[in-house]
This record gives C-alpha cells, structure tokens and sequence, in this order.
C-alpha cells in the first residue's frame, strides 16, 4: 500500500495533463491563501469595482454562505463543534470558481478528443491493464467487462495518475458560495463531511479535482457513500490509492446504472450509400432491423445474443463522411460517468483496443472546431428558421443536432446533423435570406 502511493505520488508529479499544481491546494494541511487574491480582472473593465474591492466582496458572500450552510448542517444533524472544526480553515478558491466558469471559446472535434485519449501509450498501458487477474474477480461480482472499467481509469485519472489535489470540502464549500450549483454543492458538501464524521477517510486526505471529483475513479462523495467499494478487504473504501477499490467502485456505478453483461457498448458500422442519416441518434431498432436498412458491421463479425436482442441507436459523431456506430444501451450506462458522446467513444475504444478488438475501419475526418460565435449563429440560424426553440447558449448538443438535421434535409443536404463552418455560413446565409 505505501509503496502504491510513493509509486502515485512520483508520478503526480511528472504528470502533464490536468492536475492543479500543490500550490493550489487549499486545506489545513496546505499553505493558507489569503483572502484577497483575486487578481483577474485588474483593469480591464472600467466598470467593475476595483479588484480588491471585488475581492473583498466575494469574500464577505463566503462568510455570509458559510453561516447559512451551518445551520443547514446542525439541521442536518451535525455537531456544532465538528463543523465549525471542519469548516474553520475553509477559503474560497480563485482556482475553483475560474475554472467552474472557464468558456473555452473553442469546442474540441469529437474526433480530435477521442485521437487525443488514445494517443502515447494510453493503449498499451491499457491492455497491460486489463491483463490483471483480479479484473475478473471484478467482472464476477459486478458484471461489467474489464476492458471498459480500464477505459474509464484511463480517462477518469491516467490510471491513478492525476486525482487533483484540491480540499475537497473547500471545493464545494466554494462552489457553493459561488452560487451557480447551490443546491448539488452544499449537497456533495454535507456528504464529504459524513465521510470525515463517520472516520472513512481523515479530513486532510479527502483530495480530488477541483469540482470535488476524488481518487482513481473520481468519485462524488455522494457516490463514495452510496457505492464505493472495499475489493481488497481491508476494511476501508479507498479509491485514492487501492486499484481494487477504486476499480470496484467503478463497477458498482456501472451496474447500478443499468450495465448488461455481455452486451456491447458501441459497434461500429457501415451505413449504405443514400442512407437517410436524418434516422441517427433517433431511431431505436434492433441490429437486425437496422441490417434490413442496409447497415452493416464494419468487421463482417455476427452479433451476440446480448446484442440481437438489444436496440441500439446509429450515430456519425463526425458527420457522414467519419465512422459511424450503433449505440447498445451498455453506451448510456458509461454516460451515467460523464454525459458526453466522446467521453465514452473514448472509454469504449480504449477498452476495445485494450482487448484486441479491431481498429476503426473508418478513420475521422479532418475537423476544423468552432468557435462560440458560430456555434451560436447556427443556433440563431436554425431558431429563425423555425426548426430550434429554447435557449441559444453555444452548446451543440442532441435537440441542436435534430434541428440541423431537419433543416439539412428539408434543404436537400446529408442530414448527419454534424456542424461544420461550411454548414454555419449556409444557415447564415438561408436565415439572412428568410
Ligand atoms: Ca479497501
């Protein structure tokens, strides 16, 4: 166990990716920040206050939080010493509230991201990975097939790797006194404290990400009550540093999601050529039903059981002219994680390669992002073109994707519902012209 977290601690350390750096850790154990650190937007707008003002703002809404969610917490049945304990070093985090707002002005290509997950030796580690024996344990009690738990260890933390750093408590703390997530903050809050009142875990080791995600797994506490898993027997829920654990814990989330054994998470396929695309991420059919169509696997394997009798929906995540897959519901089971259609084309497809599945017999396309200003135009476009409700906020996501293709096909394009920049002047161009 103490040589496992040596091996985690060395190789936080050399991580790349998306781990805070110490420094930005903020808890009784770590340096104090001040108050006042709020630098940002010195300057800039002339018609904000002053930073420090701002700042000193900010900081009498935490205290003016902070006293409210103690009486939440003595109602909730805490003991006043112990969260005034817990909650006495509690500052709230610049870092946590800037990337809590973070835009990126520009989306990440769904392909671009999943190439991304299964670049280096993400791959191989994997299936170095998936080799080990106590991943079949896991598979017995859970149902869920080791390749797609190593896939979610990949994406979740690098294997271990990057867990994120942050207090816990003080993440949420501060999340809730921002505001935006209230409610689920202050909820995740009050359990992180269950987790430290009941001793299953000491206060100054209950670490994760900077939204309060912990361990291997990054697991909510919500979740690490409900769910976590003592695999290895001794005694404690550990997702930090006990693989078992953490892996286990995974499993369970996934079988309580609704996981099927044995069925498949995504296949790819091959639609014909004049296939109405405006049937994906709509329709629910059977394999077989969809073969009827025309659509076939791309390795010329047959289905399973598992997944004849299953219903499964097509989708072009890069458009028509990139791979295309059927969606077996084991897919929205992995969304339960992370509701994202490339977070689990990636877990799927590392846990594909990591079992010797064949690649991709399509490969993506090359794909130019989109900027927020077109993504919003579209948005504008198709909502003038009476094919969009609701509200414009630059998120292309399922009900922006069916209006595109409604119009695509009413206007006598391939309607695979996929945004391109060519596609964002075109709806400019026909709203401007309506
Ligand atoms: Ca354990």
């Amino acid at each position: 166990m103490r040589r496992r977290l040596l091996y985690c601690l060395l190789l936080s350390a050399c991580a790349p990716t998306v781990g805070p750096p110490a420094s930005t850790v903020v808890g009784p154990t770590a340096p104090r920040p001040a108050i006042v650190t709020e630098p940002a937007t010195a300057g800039s707008r002339p018609v904000a206050p002053p930073p420090a003002a701002a700042a000193v703002e900010r900081a009498a809404d935490f205290y003016t939080w902070k006293a409210a969610f103690r009486d939440r917490a003595l109602r909730a049945g805490f003991e006043p010493a112990f969260v005034d304990a817990q909650l006495a070093d509690v500052r709230p985090s610049d870092r946590v509230v800037a990337m809590d707002r973070r835009q990126p002005e520009f989306s990440k290509p769904v392909g671009a991201y999943v190439q991304a997950a299964l670049s280096g030796d993400r791959v191989s580690e994997a299936r170095r990975r998936a080799g080990e024996p106590w991943l079949r344990e896991v598979e017995a009690r859970y149902g869920v097939a080791p390749e797609v738990l190593v896939g979610i260890w990949a994406q979740e933390s690098a294997f271990g790797k990057v867990q994120g750093d942050f207090d816990v408590i003080s993440a949420f703390a501060t999340l809730a006194a921002d505001g935006r997530r209230r409610d689920w903050a202050e909820g995740q809050l009050l359990q992180a404290l269950t987790i430290v009142r009941e001793g299953r875990r000491e206060r100054e080791r209950l670490t994760g990400s900077w939204a309060g995600a912990m361990g291997q797994v990054q697991f909510l506490p919500e979740n690490y009550l409900r769910l976590g898993q003592d695999f290895d027997g001794d005694g404690r829920v550990d997702i930090w540093t006990s693989d078992r654990d953490a892996i286990a814990s995974a499993a369970a989330l996934l079988a309580d999601a609704g996981w099927v054994r044995g069925q498949s998470w995504a296949v790819e396929v091959v639609p014909p050529v004049g296939f109405d695309w405006s049937l994906s991420e709509s329709e629910r059919r059977t394999p077989a039903r969809w073969s009827e169509l025309g659509v076939r696997r791309a390795d010329g394997q047959v289905w399973s059981a598992a997944d004849q009798s299953a219903e499964a929906t097509l989708i072009a995540p890069a458009g028509a002219s990139g791979p295309a897959f059927l969606l077996f519901p084991n897919h929205f089971v992995i969304r339960k994680y992370n509701n994202s259609v490339a977070y689990a084309l990636a877990v799927g497809l590392i846990g594909d390669y990591a079992a010797g599945r064949a690649p991709l017999q399509r490969g993506w396309p090359a794909e130019s992002g989109l900027s927020l200003d077109q993504r919003t135009a579209a948005q504008a476009a198709l909502q003038r073109l009476g094919y969009l409700q609701g509200e414009i906020d630059g998120v292309v996501g399922a009900g922006t994707r069916a209006a595109l293709r409604a119009w695509q096909k009413r206007v006598g394009l391939t309607a695979d519902g996929y945004l391109t920049p060519d596609i964002v002047d075109r709806l400019r161009a026909a709203a401007a012209a309506s």
